[in-house]
Order: C-alpha cells, then sequence, then structure tokens
C-alpha cells in the first residue's frame, strides 16, 4: 500500500493549533448563540439529492456543477450536504418542529459541507460553517437582529473590522417585474453571454448575476439593478432594515449585484467580508426564505438564515492558543515525583494547560521535551525545591533561547504567579 496516501484535493486534516481555533469559533459562537435564545440542531451530512435540487434550485452552479452525489447500494441519489438549510428545513419539516415549538424557532448548526469547486486559499471541496436559521416572525426587527448576531460573533472572534453587504430581492412580484427587465436586457446580448448563461436565460435568468465567467460579469455590471424594481412594500422593508443596521452600529453597503448563488433567496440577502479589502471573499453570507419550508411539507412561514465559513475565519483571526503558555512540571529524579505530581494536580485544578515530564533520563533531557512541546513556564523541582517549598520556574522563549528568566516562587504562590504572567 502506498504509504504517502494524502487527503483528497480540496480536502484537509485539521489539528493543533488548527483544531484550537476551530473549537474556539465555534464555541464563541455557541455562547452568543445562546444569549439570542437559539438551540442546537444536527442533521445527516448525507440527503436524498432531491432535498438540494428543491430547495437550491437545478439552475444554481452549487446544484449543477458542484454536488457530490451517488447511488448508494439501494440505487437511491445521496448527496453529500453542500450547504446546512435546506437539511434543517428538511429536518424541521420531518419532525414536525413547528408543530411542538412556540414561534419563533431558532437553530443553529455546525460541521462539514462539500462542494466539487475550485480549491484555492480560503475554498476547499470540504469545508465547515456555522449556520444559524430564524424561522417565524417575518419582518425587518427580525432580519436586521439576525444580522447583529453574525456580526457580535465575528467581533467576538476578533475581527472587528467587517462590512455587510446587503441587498434585497424582494418579495415575488417585485422579484417577477426584475426577472422580466433582466431577460429583456440579457436577450439584447445572448450570443455574448457563456453557454452556461445562454442556458440560464431561458431557465433561471437571475443566476446570470452570480456567473463567474468574465464576459457575463462584465454584462451583469450594465444589468438592471432590482433596487429599481422593488415595489412600496418591499423598498419599505429593506429601508427599514438598513435603519436598524444603522441603530445597532454595524458597518454596511448596499451592494444591488448581491442576488446570492441559491435560488431560495427572498427580501433581505446579505453577505460579510472584512474592511480592508485584502481578503475579498466573503468570510459569511445568508439571507431571508420566503417559501423554504412550505417546499418540505412544513408550514408556510417564512425564515432567515446565514452561514459562517470556519475555515476562512481561522484564517483571518489572530488567534492565540492557550497551549502556547504551556506550564511542565519537572521533577528533577524520582525522588521528588510525588511532591511534583501534587503540583501538577494543583495546576489542572486551576485550568492551566500543564504537562508532567517525569519519563527521562537526566534533567537536561527533560528541558529538552518541554521545549519541543512548546512550554513557556518550567516548574524544576529538585531536592531543595522540595526541602524548602521554592519552586525553580524558568521562563523559555523559544527552542535557541532556552531561557530567559529564572525565578524561585514559594509554592504557595505559584498559582498567583502563573496568573499574572500567562494574562
Ligand atoms: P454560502 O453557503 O455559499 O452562502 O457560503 C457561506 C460561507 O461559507 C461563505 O461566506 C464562506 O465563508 C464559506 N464557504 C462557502 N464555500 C466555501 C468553500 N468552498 N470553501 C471554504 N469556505 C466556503
Amino acid at each position: 500500500m502506498n504509504n504517502n496516501i494524502q487527503p483528497i484535493r480540496g480536502m484537509k486534516d485539521l489539528y493543533a493549533v488548527d483544531m484550537d481555533k476551530y473549537e474556539f469559533i465555534i464555541s464563541t459562537a455557541r455562547k452568543i448563540s445562546k444569549k439570542y435564545c437559539y438551540s442546537l440542531i444536527e442533521t445527516p451530512i448525507v440527503e436524498s439529492t432531491a432535498v438540494f435540487h428543491m430547495a437550491i434550485g437545478n439552475e444554481t452552479d452549487v446544484v449543477s456543477k458542484e454536488m457530490y452525489t451517488f447511488l448508494d447500494k439501494g440505487k437511491e441519489s445521496l448527496t453529500l450536504r453542500p450547504e446546512g438549510t435546506a437539511g434543517v428545513m428538511r429536518a424541521i419539516a420531518s419532525n414536525h418542529l413547528m408543530q411542538s415549538t412556540s414561534l419563533p424557532l431558532k437553530l443553529m448548526y455546525y460541521g462539514p459541507m462539500f462542494r466539487y469547486d475550485r480549491p484555492q486559499k480560503g475554498r476547499y471541496r470540504q469545508f465547515h460553517q456555522i449556520g444559524f436559521e430564524y424561522l417565524g416572525n417575518k419582518g425587518a426587527y427580525t432580519d436586521a437582529i439576525t444580522i447583529s448576531l453574525a456580526y457580535e460573533i465575528l467581533v467576538n472572534i476578533g475581527l472587528y473590522n467587517c462590512t455587510v453587504f446587503i441587498n434585497s430581492l424582494g418579495g415575488l412580484s417585485s422579484r417577477q417585474d426584475y426577472i422580466k427587465a433582466l431577460v429583456r436586457f440579457f436577450s439584447l446580448y445572448k450570443e455574448k453571454l457563456s453557454p452556461d448563461s445562454q442556458i440560464r436565460l431561458d431557465k433561471n435568468p437571475l443566476r446570470i448575476l452570480d456567473s463567474k465567467d468574465l464576459n457575463d460579469r462584465e454584462l451583469c455590471k450594465l444589468a438592471p439593478k432590482i433596487q429599481d424594481y422593488l415595489n412600496k412594500e418591499d423598498r419599505t422593508y429593506f429601508n427599514n432594515v438598513c435603519n436598524l443596521l444603522n441603530k445597532f452600529g454595524i458597518r454596511y453597503e448596499i451592494d444591488s449585484n448581491l442576488v446570492r448563488g441559491l435560488d431560495y433567496y427572498t427580501h433581505t440577502t446579505f453577505e460579510i467580508k472584512l474592511s480592508d479589502g485584502i481578503y475579498t471573499d466573503a468570510i459569511g453570507g445568508g439571507g431571508r426564505y420566503d417559501n423554504l419550508l412550505k417546499l418540505f411539507g412544513g408550514p408556510d412561514i417564512s425564515g432567515i438564515g446565514f452561514a459562517l465559513g470556519i475555515e476562512r475565519l481561522m484564517m483571518l483571526i489572530d488567534y492565540k492558543s492557550n497551549l502556547e503558555s504551556k506550564i511542565a512540571v519537572i521533577p528533577v529524579s524520582e525522588n521528588e515525583d510525588n511532591y511534583s505530581l501534587d503540583i501538577f494536580q494543583n495546576l489542572l485544578q486551576y485550568d492551566f494547560p500543564t504537562e508532567f515530564i517525569w519519563n527521562a533520563t537526566s534533567l537536561r533531557k527533560k528541558i529538552e521535551i518541554a521545549s519541543k512541546l512548546n512550554c513557556k513556564f518550567l516548574l524544576i523541582i529538585g531536592e531543595d525545591e522540595v526541602k524548602t517549598d521554592q519552586i525553580t520556574v524558568k521562563q523559555l522563549t523559544s527552542n535557541e533561547d532556552i531561557s530567559i528568566k529564572q525565578k524561585k516562587i514559594n509554592r504557595n504562590q505559584i498559582i498567583n504567579f502563573l496568573k499574572t504572567e500567562i494574562i
């Protein structure tokens, strides 16, 4: 067997600091979502292919090009989920969750998603999202509060500098007017459109606006804008959302080309990007969907949701792992093992990430191990330390520069000392 097997292209193993970041992002999002009264849901990673065809739409890139679809042994067509909302709506309908819960229903989920996209920095074939769905209470308050939840999560993981790009796709009647205008416009340039977009022109003209083809994108810049086709009611709705974002102090820009690549959106759509313009891909996005739950046989209740891409967040946050301040408790010889073990357990009680390094033949080797494990503080316990209850604490900076500081600290003061040094 080949002993250099790598993960599948576009998929990667997550470990070490990446997993710390992953955990930090999920736990921060979960902590904040609890304030907003969301409960957790987990749905299967694999669904019947029809779930995504129905919800996302056949002409979208996600469904037509990017899905991992296969026949199982019973010849049923299954798909690895490319996004979370469709599965959550299916689950709400399958489990009759709307009957057993009073509105609104607020659900958070997280986990892997799969899209056969071209891998590049921040774009993978298996990636992870944290998602939120809010069913019921359709209105500007709900939309703005949902966006502020996304914003608050980003601030709390250290992304202070984000901008929300927002648009409205209006309700059915505004959108129908807009689609007619799009068809009129793109029909004039039909032969200039990519083959995919020529098909979209007949089947789902709105999707031309997501095209990645460069010629299509140039034409899209000239195309009619949905903002000019919103009826009075939809315009008021959208203005109210924007006014609330002002009130919440959320930085946003209206982007009238933002239609997002999935068919189910209605009214508010949004994407969040870093404001500095250095990394320009979205770190999250979402919007309102009026008809999705009904499609799955659930009640006719509108929802709004969004998803944040965990890999992109991991790439952008400046994260200091608490493992960067690991402590090593090192008995000089077997004689100090017991005394050292007590100190080790004491540190664990106070939640310090701690290694107990007893298993090497000399103190030098034990210090080398501590250094390789990236321990920053070494508590070295020899005969003298045990006799006097004064512990030698060494602080390491890097592998080359082993000790920069060394102090004797009274055993009773160790916890206080480490707390002030580490924080
Ligand atoms: P979407 O479901 O397309 O609205 O995407 C929501 C978020 O998921 C995006 O803003 C990205 O942060 C992330 N995302 C989408 N596709 C990928 C991908 N192929 N690789 C990594 N992250 C992704």
